[in-house]
């Protein structure tokens, strides 16, 4: 089965790098246009010109998720440009870690201005002209962290994780009447830029821990995002798709 994104725009927060720049990337190498959104112009810029560089189609836009203006302006852009939305992908997160007894108010409020708020402010923008396409979808990135396991430092992190989830099952049922999918993909550890950083040995320790021996790629996380976005998922709505290697199956 072929699941195919051609001369669709697809909209993606948080796409300067990790998940959101592998989402990017390959949606663009199925024939989307992508609208690369991030709060920095020259990381989005940076990205669309690897589209372009591999023959996609991308428009550069820095916008701020936690800022409905900023998003509306980004939606605005993006339409002017390719006439329409046909996919959000909502993917901006941040993951500061912090115990529970020392988390400050602006740290919880970071966190969920960004990937709470974010979420329903990067849907709020998207969605008149998500309405005015013939298959529009919602995709947004949550994680295993939160809906699923706990990790210590992430109590705010969880929590926004989680209520992603909780928005995504009355959003599903809301929007179903305009034939709008919402559903979410669940990353495990995904071997981004930022866990590079953490060295040889510390990713070694994380990957025993995981059944298929192996932290998960930008691309294994964007395959799930294709399938969301694609025709074959049009009766698909409310659900979420763990992708970590088995990393929540060990009792
Ligand atoms: P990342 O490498 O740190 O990238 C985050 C992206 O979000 C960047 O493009 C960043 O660009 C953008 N961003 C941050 N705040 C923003 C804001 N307020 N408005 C617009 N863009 C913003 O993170 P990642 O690891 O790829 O994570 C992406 C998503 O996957 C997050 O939702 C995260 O919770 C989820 N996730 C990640 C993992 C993992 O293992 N990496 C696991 C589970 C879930 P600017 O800073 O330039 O704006």
């Amino acid at each position: 089965m072929s699941t195919v994104v051609t001369d669709r725009t697809v909209l993606i927060t948080g796409a300067s790098k990790g998940i959101g720049r592998g989402i990017a990337r390959v949606l663009g190498q199925h024939g989307a246009r992508v609208a690369v959104v991030s709060r920095s112009i020259a990381g989005s810029e940076a990205v669309a010109e690897e589209i372009r560089e591999a023959g996609g189609t991308a428009l550069p836009l820095a916008a701020d998720v936690s800022d409905l203006a900023s998003m509306h302006d980004a939606a605005k852009a993006t339409q002017q440009a390719f006439g329409g939305i046909d996919v959000l992908c909502a993917n901006a997160g941040v993951f500061p870690s912090a115990d529970l007894g020392e988390i400050t108010e602006q740290e919880w409020d970071t966190v969920m201005n960004t990937n709470l708020k974010g979420t329903l402010f990067s849907v709020q923008a998207c969605l008149p002209a998500l309405r005015a396409s013939e298959a529009p979808r919602i995709v947004l990135t949550s994680s295993i962290t939160g809906p699923i396991t706990g990790y210590p430092g992430w109590a705010h992190y969880g929590a926004s994780k989680a209520g992603q989830l909780g928005f995504l099952r009355t959003a599903a049922i809301e929007l179903a009447r305009d034939g709008i999918t919402v559903n979410a993909v669940l990353p495990g550890n995904i071997l981004t830029e930022g866990l590079e950083g953490l060295g040889e040995d510390y990713l070694r320790k994380m990957a025993s821990t995981i059944p298929m021996q192996r932290l998960g790629t930008v691309e294994d996380i964007a395959h799930g995002v294709l399938y969301f976005a694609s025709p074959q998922a049009a009766y698909v709505t409310g659900q979420t798709l763990v992708i970590d290697g088995g990393q929540v199956l060990p009792e």
